[in-house]
């Protein structure tokens, strides 16, 4: 079985955004030669999420309203984790947006349903932060 692991590095310029990542990962599964597997992408923040949905700038308005909605940044003093940092909204919107996907590997493609797209939501971003995407097969 082959293995192949590379860390994709973010820093977006504001705190909150989508990006669409399966370029990346698509360049990682021909980088990796595999052609029958699976691959993870994980985010290795807390205040970070993998997803998987559809690559429509309505639904990912809606996404941010939603999320506002649920767990708002502001008031900051309204969170008992904001001594000293200001970021329990993003955690809190890590949770529900998720942490990782797993895609089937099939003849070397990534092997998706309709429509599906890998995205990094980034909940508090204005710094470095990385995804991890380990790929497994033959
Ligand atoms: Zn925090």
């Amino acid at each position: 079985m082959k293995s192949f692991r590379k860390e994709l590095w973010f820093n977006v310029p504001t705190r909150r955004a989508f990006i669409n990542i399966t370029p990346q990962v698509e360049e990682c599964l021909r980088e990796s030669g595999i052609r029958e597997g699976l691959v993870l992408v994980n985010a290795m923040h807390i205040t970070a999420s993998v997803f998987i949905n559809d690559d429509e700038s309505g639904l990912h308005h809606d996404y941010e309203v939603w999320l506002e909605k649920l767990a708002p940044h502001e008031p900051v003093s309204g969170y008992r984790h904001n001594v000293g940092e200001d970021n329990a909204d993003a955690h809190m919107k890590r949770q529900v947006m998720g942490r990782e996907v797993i895609v089937a590997v099939t003849e070397g493609r990534l092997d998706f349903g309709t429509w599906e797209r890998i995205f990094y939501g980034e909940f508090d971003g204005r710094r470095r932060k990385r995804v991890l995407v380990k790929i497994i097969g033959e």
